[in-house]
């Protein structure tokens, strides 16, 4: 079911997009060393989180490096968001 081609095929455009990679892997880590399990939660009941997203989209003028414009995600949340992100942006 989780097929390790699905990451780099589906949030390319969203995770690099306006973003310098290097910078995005250093606050991800950190996110992910302060907060390890995943604050989405709608398609989980606090998964280990391996995903960091931005509460307030970058394309919609949400910070991208702002700890505090992020949340952790384990990968169906995060797919949950890049989904419905994608629904608001492209209605
Ligand atoms: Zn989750």
């Amino acid at each position: 079911m989780s097929r390790p081609s699905d990451e780099s095929r589906v949030p390319r455009r969203f995770s690099l997009e306006g973003r310098d990679p290097q910078k995005w892997q250093q606050v991800k880590n950190l996110k992910l060393r302060r907060d390890p399990i995943c604050q989405i939660r709608v398609k989980c009941q606090g998964a280990a989180a391996s995903q960091v997203s931005h509460i307030t989209p970058v394309s919609g003028g949400g910070s991208p490096y702002d700890p505090d414009n992020l949340r952790s995600a384990c990968r169906a949340c995060q797919q949950w968001t890049i989904r419905t992100a994608s629904l608001r942006v492209h209605p």
